[in-house]
């Protein structure tokens, strides 16, 4: 407990965000090290008649590339650049792990796409020195678990946090305490303002309104003569930092997983098996606990000198019953052919899903499922178990 040295104050919120650098790209040469230092393009190949750049590496940025650019432009722009077609499926899984170590920092993440999120620290900073061992710690656990660097803004809010991420990319660390908020904001031009297009930061301009510090100077009434009411209030609101927005977890970015690690290194067999029955069964009995259907089964296996492997399938049909749960993991844990006996064994479920989403109430399986909690509930505990659990 270190609460005394922790210094700023963030007023009643601690919030973060974090954005990967260049996060297609970085994958791209965490897969090939050869492009590593070379203006690499991800979108499509360099004969792409309609592709378009997705993300440029920061060396290609140096020759202008940009997201959303045709393809055939970054050619002109740097024909020597590397071009290479998105691997979607790749991506997916290192975000996967990205936000597997965000979930173990708060219970409050919201992810904003495949390698972003806001995280509302609240009531953790107790557990860090100072908000600058806060960002250090989330930045080497997600360089740990894949080799990828990001950029961190730690805020009053998510306004201000986004803001602070992008500061100092690639691989930045931004604190904006309470009391700097106001240095840091009033010298930024109006577009910085969330709900700021091109459009509204021409009429602001048009009367003379063209940084922060004059959208706090202007009387509401004459910004909302060029943008109207309800704009202006919301503009001269983050003109001032307050931004009130919560951080809302999405169900489908987390999972529920359970693992275990071993004291004695398992090779595959029925015991290793019936381990895998009681991770899947636990596993399913959390899903109904919360309420919520998955789509994915991801396996995790680590080796005793720390090699570790994940495998996922995603099925077409959300489910949360423990035999599906156990079916697929098994399938998983196959395909793996393993070489060697076991450190570790984990079994996780993802893609979640609010159990009103679905139309699989009344399934059978989830009924025998349903049955056996039934049961474990008035026990107290999972007491009542499957055979191959045993
Ligand atoms: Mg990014």
């Amino acid at each position: 407990m270190r609460s005394r040295t922790w210094g700023v104050s963030f007023g009643k919120r601690t919030i973060v965000h974090i954005d990967m650098d260049a996060f297609f790209a970085q994958v791209e040469v965490l897969d090939h090290p050869e492009y590593r230092g070379k203006p690499l393009v991800v979108g499509g190949r360099r004969d792409s008649r309609r592709g378009v750049v997705s993300t440029a590496s920061y060396e290609a940025r140096k020759y202008g590339i940009r997201s959303a650019m045709p393809i055939q432009r970054a050619v002109q722009l740097c024909p020597h650049a590397i071009f290479v077609p998105p691997r979607m499926a790749r991506y997916e899984e290192v975000s996967r792990r990205i936000f597997e170590v965000l979930e173990t920092f708060s219970p409050l993440v919201e992810p904003l796409s495949i390698d972003e999120a806001f995280l509302d620290m609240t009531g953790t900073e107790h557990f860090y020195e100072d908000a600058r061992h806060m960002g250090l710690e989330l930045k080497r656990r997600i360089f740990e678990a894949t080799s990828l660097t990001g950029s961190v803004g730690i805020a009053p809010n998510k306004f201000i946090a986004k803001l602070a991420s992008d500061r100092e990319k690639p691989d930045g660390l931004v604190i904006v305490p309470a009391a700097d908020v106001d240095a840091f904001l009033t010298p930024l031009p109006v577009e910085a303002l969330w709900g700021v297009g091109p459009k509204t930061a021409a009429r602001l301009k048009s009367i003379g309104v063209h940084t922060v510090r004059d959208v706090r100077e202007r009387p509401l009434s004459q910004l909302a003569q060029v943008v109207g009411p309800r704009l202006a209030a919301h503009v001269q609101a983050l003109a001032f930092g307050r931004d009130e927005r919560p951080v809302e977890p999405d169900i489908e970015a987390k999972s529920i997983g359970r693992e275990t690690t071993f004291e004695e290194d398992v090779p595959d067999g029925p015991e290793l098996r019936a381990v895998l029955a009681r991770l899947a069964a636990n596993v399913g009995w959390r899903l109904r606990k919360e309420g919520v259907f998955a789509r994915t089964v991801t396996v995790k296996i680590r080796y005793p000198d720390f090699e570790t492997h994940t495998k996922s399938r995603t099925l077409a049909e959300p489910f949360r019953d423990d035999d599906t749960l156990y079916r697929e993991a098994a399938r998983l844990l196959d395909e793996f052919r393993l070489r060697r006996p076991l450190r570790l064994l984990g079994v996780y479920a993802s893609g979640l899903q609010h159990a009103a989403q679905t139309s699989l109430f009344g399934k059978r399986e989830d009924r025998l499922s349903d049955v056996l909690d039934a049961i474990n509930a008035k026990l107290g505990g999972r007491v009542v178990r499957r055979g191959r659990e045993l």
